[in-house]
């Protein structure tokens, strides 16, 4: 199994590509055409079973259409706001109207298997009502989405989000074993800050609202 971060600037979403006996990207970035750029010299977009968006904006699933052959999964609570538009998860965050299609939803729980990786689904809501995590346990990889950053810092609440459960989604998360964090902006971070970052983050959440 191997784990290939494309870590963004600017807007764009952090993207990983995870290849095992199946291929699973997590998130998109903003636009096809931009992701194709950067996935070039990872892997054929053909060649992807899975696209899994961690949560419905834009900033995350504006590329799925990339990707002629995969299967996109996203949280039931997210998968309406990404596939009709809403006022969070398009529009009027980067004033386009592009809306991203969804084969399957994601609930808590779920395993994503890709023969040679298994991805846990974390249900943590908070940023959107519909975020998730996914974890690695045998590696104890994170990838976080927009509901965790490397240093304990965590995404906003007031795009469609709720304060109250993203601070239950940093507890539980502190709780967790991380060895690798691979947030959906920023940079990814191993072993003591990956360690620490959920714990601090929900320290700064608890304190400050
Ligand atoms: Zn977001």
């Amino acid at each position: 199994m191997q784990i290939v971060p494309i870590v963004s600037r600017g807007y764009d979403s952090n993207v990983y590509v995870i290849i095992a006996g199946k291929v699973a990207v997590i998130d998109t970035g903003l636009s096809a055409s931009r992701l194709e750029q950067r996935l070039r010299s990872v892997v054929a977009p053909e060649r992807v079973d899975y696209v899994i968006n961690t949560h419905a904006h834009i900033d995350h699933c504006g590329g799925n259409a990339l990707f002629p052959n995969a299967k996109t999964l996203v949280h039931e609570l997210d998968a309406r706001a990404m596939s009709e538009g809403s006022f969070y998860g398009t529009a009027s965050l980067f004033s386009t109207k592009l809306c991203a299609r969804y084969h399957r939803v994601l609930r808590e729980g779920d395993v994503i298997d890709l023969n040679g990786a298994r991805l846990e689904v974390l249900h943590t809501p908070g940023h959107t009502p519909g975020s998730v995590c996914l974890y690695l346990a045998r590696e104890a990889a994170l990838f976080s989405g927009d509901t965790l950053f490397a240093g304990g810092s965590f995404g906003r609440a007031d795009l469609g989000g709720n304060m109250q459960q993203l601070k239950q989604s940093l507890r539980r998360l502190a709780s967790l074993e991380i060895e690798a964090l691979y947030p959906g902006h920023m940079e990814v971070v191993r072993g003591r800050e990956a360690r620490e970052s959920a714990r601090l983050a929900w320290e700064i959440a608890e304190e400050y609202y």
